[in-house]
């Protein structure tokens, strides 16, 4: 998968990327990263990206044709299908629902915004999808842009191994992820449950499951309102 980047910040993207699974996934070709910096598209001396808004008021508005420059430029060399996502905190929000869909694109164009954002008419014109990653304002798209490399990187098949796979995180199956434990057995009193430490594989299954329905139960009931539960299940969190 093909992730361009459009940002003023293009350091902060490849620093970041570079770190950890998303990095292994770009040192193993899993996926590719390229980033497009809108001055590199301007032309004057100060190599100028935004101006004063219309209308007034305070804050600087991000020029169209830096950006759409960059843009199409990242377009002719993206596969075709790949998507133009503005991040913005007017979009939908983003979830491991859609981490899963964009992970079966070809490529997706992270357009990540900064000062008070960007003209409207880019957004008229040159985005696909405008998306969100919370009900909060950050000073810029770049975090957010990474937040969505990484959660879509971790999905694409070979980039986790077995140990590490996806599969058991927490939202994969509509549920929150079990409590982990790892040695030593004791930590101030603390003991890891003996169910664990019994090698019955049944029986650890079934904790696992009556931990994750629990939790999901406790502090998210709202993700138990959107998922069927078999007679099991249902009969695990009764328990
Ligand atoms: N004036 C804008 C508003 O209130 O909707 C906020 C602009 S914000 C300071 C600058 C840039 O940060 C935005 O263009 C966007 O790219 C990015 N951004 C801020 N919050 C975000 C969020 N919650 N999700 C995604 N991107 C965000």
């Amino acid at each position: 998968m093909r992730f361009d980047v459009v940002t003023l910040f293009p350091e902060m993207i490849e620093q970041t990327a570079r770190c950890g699974v998303t990095g292994r996934a770009i040192e193993t070709g899993s996926v590719r990263l390229a980033v497009w910096n809108p001055r590199d598209f301007t032309s004057d001396r100060h190599r100028t990206v935004d101006d004063r808004p219309y209308g007034g008021g305070p804050g600087m508005v991000m020029k169209v044709q830096p950006l759409r420059d960059a843009i199409r430029s990242a377009r002719a060399e993206a596969p075709p299908g790949a998507k133009v996502v503005y991040l913005s905190p007017q979009g939908r929000r983003f979830d491991q629902a859609a981490a899963l869909a964009f992970a079966e694109c070809p490529g997706l164009i992270l357009v990540a915004g900064r000062y008070e954002g960007v003209d409207e008419r880019l957004v008229e014109t040159e985005i696909d999808e405008e998306w969100s990653i919370g009900d909060y304002v950050l000073s810029g798209g770049e975090l957010a842009a990474l937040v969505v490399i990484d959660a879509v990187t971790r999905l694409l098949p070979g980039v986790l191994g077995d140990a590490e796979s996806a599969q058991q995180d927490s939202y994969m199956d509509g549920l929150l992820d079990c409590p982990h434990y790892t040695r030593p057995e004791d930590i101030e009193g603390r003991h890891v449950p003996e169910v664990l430490q019994s090698g019955n594989h049944a029986a650890i299954n079934r904790w696992r499951l009556k931990q994750a329905l629990g939790r999901t139960w406790q502090r998210r009931p709202d993700l138990l309102d959107k998922r069927e539960l078999d007679g099991e299940q249902l009969r695990l969190l009764e328990e």
